[in-house]
């Protein structure tokens, strides 16, 4: 062992480094938006940085105009909303407000892989419950784990990423109210399906709401997401943030998005697309091995009769997300422009054909 794997703490020796798979084809794989920059944008970022953006100081630390926006589109105060660089750097604050040495956070089985990862990086550990039938999130056993592995932190995300799943209103209330703990809710996907729970935070001082500019607002480059919740809750938050952590040039796109109307009409135009491919793939259910479930997301999962079904879509240039273990005959696939899902259709039907036994 070298003298810096020595040095190293154990559990971040035994882990493996992130990856993402190199970028080839049609990007698929990351849930991103299919349209590009807003008309305008280019126009303004060349404004900013050429009259009035200084980018020798620092950002606002506190991303005020942010964070009033996001608080008046909610109908919150600027106290219940904290911004960060994506939601991702929101679940490791949470992990450091909240864990100990040995604290557990539970978490759904399979979502989203930065809850667990988040929880080991800050001395904690993840107990995951597995997801039931179609993907449902299981209330008793969920209330039940929490009673017997009193975690710290609850994971729910609506709807579930990769399984596209929303979890029913009066089953999120009932977890939320039940929990005895904080929950956090990512709704990373959120505006794709129509729910937004932002009101709740009003009634639940332990429930923390994530979401992001990476999705619906086509802004996964600026890497701009937030917290909503309890003052509480966000000034713990705020304890553990890094000064200055969100730039510049991401707040101020941030903003300007906010105001935009043209989002709705993406956001529609998605979800047509999603269930347009969905209409097309139903069908084929059941038939040698393909099963596509009904997603609520900007992505759906499908499961095919052979195993490591991404490298066939690769093969024919379409990167998506695949998976290993007991996920290795599924796929997530991020709906894209219409061109795209045509010849991604035309793909999947020729992969369920070739899986006849
Ligand atoms: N939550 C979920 C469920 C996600 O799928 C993602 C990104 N894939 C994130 C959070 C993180 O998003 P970001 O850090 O880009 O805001």
């Amino acid at each position: 062992m070298s003298r810096v794997e020595e040095l190293l703490r154990p559990e971040i020796r035994r882990m493996e480094n992130y990856q993402v798979q190199p970028v080839s084809g049609e990007k698929l794989d990351a849930n991103e938006s299919p349209f590009s920059l807003p008309a305008g944008l280019k126009e303004k970022l060349i404004g900013w940085l050429t009259e009035e953006e200084d980018l020798r100081v620092y950002p606002d630390t506190d991303c005020i105009e942010l964070r009033e926006a996001l608080a008046e589109k909610y109908g919150l105060q600027k106290e219940n909303v904290l911004c960060a660089v994506g939601s991702d750097q929101l679940i490791d604050y949470l992990s450091r407000a909240f864990l100990s040495e040995g604290d557990r956070i539970l978490v759904p089985e399979p979502s989203f892989s930065m809850y667990s990862l988040s929880a080991v990086v800050n001395h904690g550990e993840a107990v995951a419950f597995p997801l039931g039938e179609d993907f449902a999130y299981p209330v008793e056993t969920i209330l039940e784990r929490c009673a017997s592995v009193r975690p710290k932190i609850l994971y729910l995300c609506t709807p579930n990423n990769p399984t596209g799943n929303v979890i029913p209103e009066a089953d999120l209330r009932r977890l939320i109210r039940e929990a005895g703990c904080i929950v956090a809710l990512d709704e990373a996907y959120g505006e794709f399906c129509g729910e937004d729970h932002t009101a709740w935070i009003q009634e639940f001082p332990h429930l923390v709401i994530l979401k992001t500019f990476s999705k619906a607002y086509g802004l996964a480059g600026i890497r701009t997401g937030y917290a909503l919740g309890s003052e509480e809750i966000i000034c713990a938050l705020d304890k553990v943030r890094a000064p200055y952590n969100l730039g510049t040039l991401s707040q101020k796109i941030a903003l300007w998005a906010l105001r935009q109307p043209e989002y709705e009409a993406e956001i529609h135009q998605v979800v047509s697309e999603r269930d347009r491919m969905y209409a097309a793939l139903q069908k084929y259910n059941d038939t040698h091995g393909f099963s596509i479930y009904p997603s609520s997301a900007n992505f759906f999962l499908m499961r095919f009769g052979r195993e490591n079904p991404g490298q066939a879509l690769l093969d024919a240039d379409f990167l998506v997300r695949a998976y290993g273990g007991k996920m290795r005959r599924f796929v997530r696939v991020t709906v894209g422009r219409p061109d795209q899902n045509d010849r991604l259709l035309r793909q999947i039907v020729k992969m369920i054909e070739e899986d006849e036994a």
